[in-house]
């Protein structure tokens, strides 16, 4: 089995409930189990036009290939309403595998660890809250880069059904 962590954001129509929707697509497949799920955020479009993304992460256990899970996060984008009709376009939903058990690989289809994973506060704060330690051999403890992310603009939401966020961490407007 290998632990794989799969980040989520969309910035068209509920996002919320169509992520929450697309965990639970997930979670009813037998070949993977779902570890932990981030809060909620919202942040600023980067070097993309639209409204403000939602965003989330989670953590899985699978028994898939790295290309056996991207196939099933494709399939989930496209059951979603996914079109690409430009490079960064506003989005239904898109799912990125962020990293993969030990895996390094730069394939164009499939490159991991995510090459924008150290780059992007709605991909660090979300992953840092569910595994504060996260840690990458080249890369190090992710913490560690968070500074080079503060200008970015992103909001923690709160939970609608429970207080799991409040004693976030890493969050830079905790709720
Ligand atoms: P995007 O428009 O951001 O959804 O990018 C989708 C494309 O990125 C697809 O063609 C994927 O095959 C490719 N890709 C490369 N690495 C990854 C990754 N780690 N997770 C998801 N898609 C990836």
């Amino acid at each position: 089995m290998a632990r794989a962590f799969i980040g989520f954001g969309g910035n068209i129509g509920d996002t919320r409930q169509l992520i929450t929707d697309a965990i639970v697509c997930l979670a009813l497949r037998s070949e993977l189990q779902i570890l932990a799920k981030s809060c909620f955020y919202q942040s600023a479009p980067i070097e993309a036009a639209g409204d403000d993304y939602i965003n989330a992460v989670i953590e899985i256990e699978t028994e898939l290939t790295p290309y056996g899970l991207l196939h099933v996060c494709q399939a989930i984008e496209q059951e979603f309403g996914r079109e690409r009709p430009y490079s960064n376009a506003p989005r239904t939903l898109d799912l990125d595998i962020l990293s993969f058990e030990g895996v390094i690989q730069n394939e164009t289809e499939l490159t991991l660890p995510h090459p924008r994973i150290i780059e992007r506060s709605f991909v660090l704060l979300p992953l840092l809250e569910i595994a504060p330690h996260f840690f990458l051999p080249d890369l190090g403890e992710l913490k560690t880069y968070l500074p080079k992310v503060a200008h970015q603009r992103i909001e923690k939401l709160p939970c609608r059904n429970c207080n799991c966020g409040e004693k976030a961490v890493y969050s830079q407007s905790a709720h």
